[in-house]
C-alpha cells in the first residue's frame, strides 16, 4: 500500500493553507502554516504568479493531498467519476468522500484522514459486522461502520470524540457510546466542506 512519507506540513505550506492532515496539532500555534505561510524550499518566497494550468494542478495536488490518496489511485477515482450520472467533480469528491478512512475521521473517531487510515490498515473497524482493514473501501448508505469489540482504542476514540474538531456531517450518524456511525444518505456538494474547485480538477483532467 504505497503512501506520502514525507514531512506532511509541506504539503500545506506548498498549497498554502491548513489541509488538516496532523489531527490535534493543526489546531495549535506549532502549525507550519502558522508559522511559515510560504512554500517550502530554497526559492518558495520567489515563486512567481501561477499559469492557468498552474491553478488547475494545484487544485488537484490539494485534494489529493486532503484525503492522502497518491496520483494513480486519483486517476482511478476520476475515471469512475467521468462514468458515472452527473456533474464529475462532484462525483469524484462524493467518491473520496466515501472512503472508510475518510468517514472514520468524519464520524469524530480520527482526529485526522490520516488517523483514520492508520486505524482501519490496523484492522480497529468493521463494516456491517465484518473487519475491515482497507482504508480505500467505499461505504454504501445503510452501512454500519463500527469500532471492532475487541479493538484496544476504545479510549483513543473517546478522546477523540470528546475533543470534538469539526460536525459530523448530516449523510452520516454517530453513536458515540456505541462507537458506531450509519451512512444515511450520500454525501451532497454542500456537505463536502473542503476547500476545493472540482471543476478546474475536471478541466485539467479532460486536456
Ligand atoms: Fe497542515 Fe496541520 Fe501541519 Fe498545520 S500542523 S501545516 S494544518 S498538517
Amino acid at each position: 500500500m504505497a503512501r506520502y512519507r514525507d514531512a506532511k506540513c509541506r504539503l500545506c505550506r506548498r498549497e498554502g493553507l491548513k489541509l488538516f492532515l496532523k489531527g490535534a496539532r493543526c489546531f495549535t500555534d506549532k502549525c507550519a502554516i502558522e508559522r511559515r505561510n510560504y512554500p517550502p524550499g530554497q526559492h518558495g518566497l520567489n515563486r512567481g504568479k501561477l499559469t492557468a494550468f498552474g491553478v488547475q494542478l494545484r487544485e488537484k495536488q490539494k485534494a489529493k493531498r486532503i484525503y492522502g490518496v497518491l496520483e494513480s489511485q486519483f486517476r482511478k477515482y476520476f475515471q469512475w467519476a467521468e462514468a458515472e450520472k452527473g456533474v464529475t467533480g462532484e462525483n469524484l469528491l462524493r467518491l473520496l468522500e466515501l472512503r472508510l478512512d475518510n468517514v472514520v475521521h468524519r464520524l469524530g473517531f480520527a482526529a485526522s484522514r490520516r488517523e483514520g487510515r492508520q486505524m482501519v490498515a490496523h484492522g480497529h473497524f468493521q463494516v456491517n459486522g465484518r473487519k475491515v482493514s482497507v482504508p480505500s473501501f467505499l461505504v454504501k448508505v445503510g452501512d454500519v461502520v463500527q469500532l471492532r469489540p475487541t479493538s484496544k482504542l476504545q479510549a483513543r476514540l473517546d478522546d477523540n470524540v470528546n475533543a470534538g474538531r469539526g460536525q459530523v456531517p448530516q449523510w452520516l450518524e454517530v453513536d458515540p457510546n456505541e462507537k458506531k456511525g450509519v451512512v444515511r444518505s450520500l454525501p451532497l456538494r454542500d456537505d463536502i466542506q473542503i476547500p476545493v474547485a472540482e471543476q478546474l480538477i475536471v478541466e485539467l483532467y479532460s486536456k
